[in-house]
């Protein structure tokens, strides 16, 4: 496909999902932020967003986001790490990650702060800027089912509700951390009206002892209208935006 057809093809896009948030936010207060989860996609294709105005994108895993990263530095997009990460991905994620959707568990919170201590440290050597606080969401498990999980679900992660406050509390101390929200994903099979509002309750509740962390990231393609009637403040949207992605990868 040529540059200008898929360039028409995700303006197209995009403007079908910018309507269908305005269609859902009517009435809301604040209509929420739009990120953009290119996972699968090349960076061409992130940089064709950045022409039609996208700021904020998603990615799911380290190599491919370092790499994309890389090739769009300067642009000023802001990168949202979406994904399971793993602790010897932290040193690598700190590097491009403005946000991190995805922390789920104690040993994370220690190995990103040891992370951002070396990537300041580097920074100050390299006669760079410090870099700013890396903002956390607590991903939250909301399957409410207490039946063993189904190979391939439980690989959705998340923390459980009653973890969400040690976690917040963990890294609100953490130097160069900071609680910014929650996130989760719809859990298979519930429905999503009913997952986004216990989402909203526990928002609600960590904002009574951390008033700083007020995102609210749920929704994707298919249930981006239930998340913006829970009150999510980010959508993470992928395949409505860019198209149906690879079965494998
Ligand atoms: C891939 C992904 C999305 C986007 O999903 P779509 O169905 O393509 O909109 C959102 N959130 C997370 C955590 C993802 O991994």
């Amino acid at each position: 496909m040529s540059t200008n057809s898929r360039k028409a093809e995700l303006l197209a896009n995009l403007e079908r999902v910018r309507e269908r948030i305005a269609r859902a936010a009517a009435g809301r207060p604040a209509e929420p932020e739009l990120i953009v989860v290119t996972k699968f996609f090349p960076a061409s294709d992130v940089a064709l967003l950045h022409d039609l105005g996208v700021r904020d994108v998603g990615e799911n895993r380290d190599q491919e986001a370092a790499a994309k990263a890389a090739e769009l530095a300067g642009r000023g997009l802001r990168w949202h790490f979406i994904g399971q990460l793993q602790t010897n991905k932290a040193k690598s994620v700190v590097q491009y990650a403005d946000l991190l959707h995805s922390v789920d568990r104690p040993q994370l919170i220690q190995a990103l702060r040891k992370a951002m201590a070396a990537e300041q440290q580097r920074r100050q050597a390299a006669g760079l800027e410090p870099r700013a606080d890396l903002g956390c969401l607590i991903q939250v498990d909301l399957d409410e089912s207490d039946l063993p999980k189904a190979a391939g679900t439980a690989a959705r992660g998340g923390a459980r509700p009653g973890e969400i406050r040690a976690l917040a509390d963990a890294l609100q101390e953490a130097e160069g951390l900071a609680p910014a929200g929650l996130m989760a994903v719809a859990p298979l099979g519930a429905d999503p009206a009913r997952a986004f509002g216990r989402l909203a309750e526990l928002s609600h509740r960590l904002k009574e002892e951390h008033p700083g962390a007020g995102m609210v990231s749920a929704g994707m393609s298919q249930d981006l209208e239930a998340a913006v009637a829970a009150g999510a403040t980010h959508l993470r949207v992928g395949s409505d935006v860019l198209g149906p992605r690879p079965a494998v990868r």
